[in-house]
């Protein structure tokens, strides 16, 4: 294979890893769990794997930290009672077909169910790579006039699936028609592309985006070892874009449920200009156990990122609330207790601390006896 052909990201695209065939000719050492799950994916989540990110797989190492998050595993078919299809309750506040309005002024925006590679703990799995029959089919007039109609909106977040996977054109025309409603200040684009195919940035699609700033890109990443040279070069053509650029991760069992290595991921990411946004508690999705890890590791994991390094290394971490309350921020317990007089609270060495002010929160000011007369020159 030409190096041509490596960086053309259609390339990359139409040799994708999709059967269980392909699989098991390129990584002999398959387990019994992955073979089973790969033979049902097409039921749930599609198997899909762009020969890139495929080429960071250990495939020596049953718990490589790539291998677990994109090759399917027969645990994938045990759901629990509590887990769900929609585990951040889109499907209930989509007042049209492909756009979700749970906050005041931002929407969400599906654009497509596809993505260069599925990600086997998708929260929206059940319409992402339509294995499960969802038939998702934007309607962009729709959500187009939809936002027009609600002036509240002023941030619009594209995600889908994958807003990059468009061809350059088609991304425009969808941004221009957005950035000619007057109340839209700004547009986000949540994608994973840059991780799962770094030779999608082009110059030619990052010339375009320039052109509709404010403009934002989340970028979603969850191991150090997924931020090669190719990714680093990557972000670097969307930052001398002029985009900002955050990260998503979730928290997941045998990939970055360690405070170690999210403490490397954060430090490369802003390496790589990236400013680490979000860590989510992993949601619900249905058929997720084995990839879940606890809360208890999450907020161990802040406590050792907090303070410990750079605070713009330091992502907020989130629950999505279950069935659909919204990001809810969790955090280590500094506050130790409320007086009177005070607050007390703890640093990142357990060393404690004392901020004085009222019961009512107002600043304490001396008794009038105990003020000092102003020498008189
Ligand atoms: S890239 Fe995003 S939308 Fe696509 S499978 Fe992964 S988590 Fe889901």
């Amino acid at each position: 294979m030409a190096e041509k052909d490596w960086n053309d990201w259609h390339w990359q695209l139409q040799h994708r890893i999709t059967t269980v065939e392909q699989l098991q000719r390129l990584m002999p050492t398959l387990t019994p769990e992955e073979f089973a799950g790969t033979k049902l994916a097409n039921h749930k989540l599609a198997l899909g794997i762009t020969p890139y990110f495929f080429n960071l797989i250990d495939p020596a190492d049953e718990y490589c930290p790539i291998r677990w998050q994109v090759i399917p595993r027969i645990e994938e078919t045990h759901t629990a009672a509590w887990e769900m299809s929609d585990p951040c309750g889109e499907e209930g506040h989509s007042p049209v077909p492909g756009l979700v309005h749970r906050y005041p002024d931002r929407v969400l925006f599906l654009v497509t169910d596809r993505c260069a590679a599925y990600c086997r703990y998708c929260t929206r799995s059940r319409l992402v790579s339509n294995a499960s029959g969802y038939d998702f089919h934007p309607e962009f007039d729709r959500q187009i006039d939809y936002i027009r109609r609600t002036p509240s909106v002023r941030d619009v977040l594209l995600s889908g699936g994958d807003p990059l996977l468009f061809s350059d054109e088609k991304l425009e025309c969808l941004l221009d028609r957005l950035r000619a409603i007057p109340h839209v200040e700004f547009v986000r684009i949540g994608t994973r592309i840059p991780v799962f195919l770094p030779q999608r940035i082009t110059p030619e699609l990052c010339a375009m985006l320039r052109n509709y700033h404010p403009l934002f890109i989340s970028i979603h990443s969850n191991h150090p070892r997924e931020l090669t040279t190719e990714v680093r070069d990557a972000l670097g053509r969307l930052a001398d874009a002029g985009i900002p650029l955050g990260n998503q991760s979730v928290l997941l069992r045998h990939v970055n449920d360690d405070p170690e290595v999210m403490k490397a991921q954060v430090q490369k990411l802003l390496m790589c200009r990236v400013k680490p946004y979000y860590l989510y508690q992993c949601d619900l999705i249905a058929g997720s156990a084995h990839l879940r890890a606890s809360v208890r590791k999450g907020l161990e994991i802040m406590e050792q990122l907090r303070g410990h390094t750079s605070g713009y290394a330091v992502p907020q971490f989130v629950i999505d609330a279950p069935g659909g309350g919204g990001k809810v921020p969790i955090n280590p317990d500094y506050v130790l207790s409320r007086r009177a007089d005070g607050v007390v609270f703890r640093n990142y060495e357990g060393k404690i601390f004392e901020y004085p002010e009222g019961p009512d929160g107002t600043p304490l000011v001396p008794a009038p006896g105990e003020l000092e007369e102003p020498e008189l020159v």
